[in-house]
């Protein structure tokens, strides 16, 4: 998909996950993490359907016990995109996981001792397994905690970077790295700051960041932040609830940012006493009939004539509500006066035959 921005990204050492590649020039990519009992094939697959049709590109599942590692061969036939196995604490679960052919393998090297780490670098190499040292500010070890005194930016940092020296003195390096807080400037600082003492591809995120609003602004602000500066390589957004509702907002992130040309782009004016259509629900019903849509596409709803046009010039299509009616535009041009009640098919027939171009 094409890139438009005029950020400057951050040189980071590209890695190949199953196939996506991540960092260099790579396009920024979105994940999710399933939120199914792995051990349960049949949803975990589904959900990892429903999340790859919204978009996804890479897929985390939880790996708890047996049973987990037991699923990740049947859900990895039956899916198309790259598994990550998420792990804590059981290193010979990660070992299962790889050898059952996962993608990469998300440990946090907080909770699981050297010796074991050492041997589960040994798979990941025979294997050509991606790992990603996952920092989380709620696991950080104790002795960073004591170190620094709390759970800083400088402690997520360090705790990073002490796992990094590990991994290279076993002449490991297809690393990604993530330094995930729930604080968003601390979560920011702490990316800043290993941007600027590794060059190992990063993965952005806010952790814990709640439900749908809440997640969306958090994670706007926290990676968004980071992906102006250039920083970061994949994303995901976490929302409590159904992790299909993460796919829109990364991508919007991406989109605003004007990283990646993806999806339907929709303007719409707030209304205000000028408007004399129902703005709303025009919006709500358009934004409906292009869920899922991967070519990108600027859409401009407006309730008034006045403004309308203008503020949306450069919309590949949009309507500007008179009283009754609405005057359509086209690449910023003016072209067919429009009834209300046909808003929504003539919107839709335009779009197709603006694809069909
Ligand atoms: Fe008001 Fe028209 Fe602007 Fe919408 S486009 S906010 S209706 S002036």
């Amino acid at each position: 998909m094409e890139e438009f921005s005029k950020i400057v990204r951050k040189k980071t050492r590209k890695i190949n996950l199953g196939g996506v590649p991540i960092g260099g020039d790579a396009p920024i990519t979105v994940q999710s993490m399933t939120n199914t009992n792995t051990s349960d094939v049949q949803a975990t697959v589904a959900q990892i359907r429903e999340l790859e049709e919204a978009g996804c590109e890479i897929i985390r599942v939880a790996v708890t016990d047996q049973e987990a590692a037991a699923a990740l061969p049947e859900i990895i036939k039956r899916i198309n995109l790259p598994l990550i196995a998420d792990i804590h604490f059981n290193h010979q679960l990660a070992i299962d996981a790889m050898k059952a052919g996962v993608a990469a393998i998300r440990i946090n090297p907080g909770n699981i001792s050297r010796d074991k780490i050492r041997e589960v670098i040994q798979v990941a190499k025979e294997r050509e397994v991606v790992i990603r040292i996952g920092v989380n500010a709620g696991s950080l070890q104790k002795d960073m905690v004591l170190e620094y005194g709390g759970v800083t930016a400088e402690a997520l940092v360090a705790s990073a970077l002490k796992n990094i020296e590990l991994f290279e003195e076993e002449g490991f390096q297809n690393l990604k790295l993530s330094l995930k807080s729930s604080d968003v400037p601390v979560m920011i600082e702490s990316y800043k700051l290993i941007a600027e003492k590794t060059d190992y591809p990063l993965h952005l995120g806010v952790t814990e960041a709640g439900t749908l609003v809440d997640a969306a602004i958090k994670s706007a602000l926290g990676i968004g932040t980071l992906l102006y500066q250039g920083i970061g390589d994949t994303i995901r957004v976490s929302v409590t609830g159904n992790p299909v509702l993460e796919i829109p907002i990364a991508y919007g992130i991406l989109r605003s940012l004007k990283i990646r040309k993806v999806g339907p782009e929709i303007v719409s004016c707030p209304t205000c006493g000028r408007c004399q259509i129902d703005l709303p629900g025009l919006v709500a019903k358009i934004e409906k009939a292009l869920v899922g849509r991967k070519k990108y596409i600027k859409v401009a709803l407006m309730g008034c004539v006045v403004n309308g046009p203008g503020e949306a010039a450069d919309a590949d299509i949009g309507i500007a509500g008179g009283k009754g009616f609405g005057m359509m535009f086209k690449k910023g041009v003016a072209y067919k006066r429009v009834d209300e009640k046909d808003f929504v098919p003539v919107l839709l027939e335009e779009i197709k035959s603006l694809d069909n171009e």
